[in-house]
Parts: structure tokens; C-alpha cells; sequence
């Protein structure tokens, strides 16, 4: 990866560039915010950058055999430790190396604006949370250890440095507390407060900023041409700085979640004549599982909650984007200071109930009419 490919970001890649260039670059950075900032991608053209044999003045060459290898991510001096955990095909002794032909595929199908639930559903974890385990830390001092094959550096990425557990910490800061020559550690967080004020203390650190809102305005048109000004300075304010939310308002469970809500309203308003209907839509809603179910209560809260501040504090940011203007027009003004609190509360008994395994199809039925006759209120 190139700098000149990294979203943004100009003045982070000023001051790595320069460190690099001034032969001042520590042997351990910690790489921190949000995977849709741009710690990974950051951390590639790092990586690259170091071991590019004719950099330019602004960026790695792309040219060179070490450039070539590092596109494809298959450098023999270029490691990577990253989060794994048991799947269908390794069933124990997960770790990294044992994934890593799924990790480049990865990376190349999603690129690197990727995150850990990304990748947790790419090798099918099935809702396991996935670690870096000690025998990741055991395969770094072997790796550390070997020579360079090719390059005068090795690099090591830690991705999602945070997931290490205790014993892989344990073993990893005592790497870190003897550098070996040579030899560079990039480890990426988004959550710096779960890795241990050791390895902190022995990392410089690195903080990676949301992305500036010219270039997110960039990335949103590019994502979707036909949007407006207006919706595009809207989607700005929302997606705050990362990338990767940008393509969650377009998701297919996005716009699943945007249909489902709307459907449910409009069903709502209609309780008293339309029961057959309500009970169609409940069937096929309560096909999905209990997570996806719930996760779409969240969803709606949320909008109930925007519903009521467009309604209200009209000034406020435009706070319904997706919606279309059908809907905003026609159904924010029934979220009232008369209801919106019976609304939530609906839904959070709902909530409650599925955890407590209730009937999926009465339970959602039942939501729909409580929730038709709050919106009488309004
Ligand atoms: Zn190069």
C-alpha cells in the first residue's frame, strides 16, 4: 500500500514519512483509532515505505521487487499477528500463521479499511470473539530470531494489538523491552485503554485521527454518486471521520433495517383495521434470529429517538439520512413529547422479553399494536 492510497491523513503520513526518512523511526509504534481511520492502511504504507529500496520523495516507489511483494502483501520480511479463534476447518490451536493465506485474501477483497468483525465473519468464527493468543508471541521470537530473506527490515504488524491475551502480553512486552536490530513492530488499536501500561510505556504512540471532513466528503460522493450536496454535508456529520461507516448506511442489512422500520410504522398507524397484515410482516420478522431481531430494536430506537429531534430541534443536524423524503415528512411530526417516551419504553421491554426467549411472532405482534396505539397519542 501507498501513501498516496491512505484516505486522508496528510499530515500524520508528513511526520511518519520524515521519522522514516530520518532514520528516527522507533522500534515499536502503536498505531491507535479507529479501523475506519486508517490504522491499517497506515500501518501497510509504513511498512512498505520502510522497506522500498527507491523511494521517491513523497511516497514508496512502487516499482522495486520489495514494492511488488508488499502490493501482494507477501514480502518474506512483512509479518502479521492478528485476532483468531477456532473455526469449522482449524478447530484448535488457532493462531495467526495458521490463517494467514485467509488473512492476505482477505485484505485484498476488503481492503484495508476492513475491521475485526469483517474478518471475524470472513473465516466464520460464529460469534466467537477471537484472541492473540502466546503461541502467536512464541511465533514472533522464532520469526524474530531468523534472518532477513530479503530486505534489510522486518516488519511485524500487530492488528488489533488490544485482543492479545495475558500471556501473549506478558511475552510480547518482554520482546518489546529488547528490540532486536533491525526489526519493526506496528501494532494497531482501537481500543488503547485494553492494552497494558507496559507494552504502552514501551511503544511510541501514535494516535490516528478521524478523517477530515473534505475527504470524507470525497469518499461519499465517490460511494454514491447521486447523492445531493446537502445529503452528502448530512452524511459527513454522521459517519464522524470514518471510512467504514460510510458504507454502512448502504448496507444490504442497512437497508433491510430502513425497509423493516418503515413498515412497522406504517402498520402501526394502521393497527385497528389491519391485523392480517401486521401478522404477515410478524411472521416474516420473526424468521430472522433473536441477535438480528434485537438488533433491529436497536436500529428503531435509535430512528424514534432521531424522529424526535427532527421533530423538534429542527436546527439540529440533519439527523434522518436514508430516510426518504415521504417518510420524513410524514412521520417524525407523530414522535411527540406524548410519546416518545412509551415508545422506548415498548421497545426496551421487548428487548427484555426476547432475552427472556419469549414467542418471537406474539411478542413483535404485540409490539406493533402497543406501538399503534402510542402514536394515537401524539
Ligand atoms: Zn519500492
Amino acid at each position: 500500500m501507498l501513501f498516496s492510497q491512505v484516505k486522508g491523513q496528510k499530515n500524520l503520513i508528513v511526520k511518519i514519512k520524515s521519522i522514516i526518512d530520518n532514520n528516527h523511526f522507533p522500534h515499536a509504534v502503536l498505531l491507535s483509532g479507529n479501523d475506519g481511520y486508517g490504522n491499517l492502511a497506515i500501518a501497510l504504507a509504513t511498512a512498505q515505505y520502510i522497506s522500498c529500496t527507491s523511494r521517491t520523495d513523497t511516497d514508496s516507489c512502487s516499482q522495486c521487487p520489495s514494492c511488488h511483494k508488499y502490493g501482494k502483501l507477501v514480502h518474506p520480511d512483512l509479518h502479521f499477528i492478528f485476532p483468531t479463534t477456532t473455526t469449522k476447518k482449524i478447530d484448535k490451536n488457532n493462531e495467526s500463521s495458521l490463517f494467514i493465506k485467509e488473512f492476505r485474501q482477505f485484505i485484498s477483497e476488503h481492503g484495508a479499511y476492513c475491521n475485526l468483525n469483517q474478518w471475524y465473519n470472513f473465516i466464520g468464527t460464529e460469534n466467537k470473539q477471537g484472541i492473540i493468543n502466546v503461541k502467536d508471541a512464541d511465533n514472533i521470537i522464532s520469526t524474530l530470531t531468523m534472518k532477513t530473506y530479503e530486505s534489510e527490515f522486518k516488519v511485524m504488524i500487530i492488528w488489533n494489538a488490544d485482543k492479545m491475551n495475558h500471556e501473549a502480553s506478558d511475552k510480547i512486552l518482554k520482546i518489546l523491552e529488547e528490540p532486536y536490530p533491525n526489526t519493526f513492530f506496528i501494532l494497531t488499536t482501537e481500543h488503547k485503554d485494553r492494552i497494558i501500561p507496559t507494552i504502552l510505556s514501551r511503544v511510541q504512540q501514535i494516535t490516528v485521527p478521524p478523517l477530515d471532513n473534505q475527504t470524507m466528503y470525497k469518499e461519499i460522493k465517490n460511494y454514491n454518486p447521486s447523492l445531493t450536496d446537502e445529503q452528502i454535508s448530512s452524511l459527513v456529520v454522521l459517519c464522524e471521520g470514518n471510512y467504514n461507516r460510510i458504507g454502512e448506511y448502504y448496507s444490504d442489512e442497512e437497508m433491510q433495517m430502513r425497509n423493516d422500520f418503515i413498515e412497522m410504522n406504517r402498520l402501526a398507524m394502521m393497527y385497528r383495521k389491519n391485523a392480517k397484515e401486521i401478522w404477515d410482516f410478524t411472521d416474516t420478522l420473526s424468521k430472522s434470529s433473536r441477535e438480528e431481531i434485537k438488533k433491529f430494536l436497536s436500529y428503531f430506537l435509535s430512528k424514534i429517538e432521531k424522529c424526535y429531534l427532527f421533530n423538534n430541534v429542527p436546527s439540529s443536524i440533519h439527523p434522518l439520512v436514508g430516510m426518504d423524503d415521504k417518510f420524513k415528512n410524514n412521520y417524525p411530526r407523530f414522535i411527540t413529547s406524548s410519546n416518545v417516551e412509551g415508545i422506548c419504553k415498548i421497545i426496551d421491554q421487548v428487548q427484555k422479553s426476547i432475552d427472556r426467549n419469549a414467542n418471537l411472532k406474539i411478542t413483535v405482534f404485540d409490539m406493533i399494536i402497543k406501538l399503534g396505539k402510542q402514536l394515537e397519542k401524539r
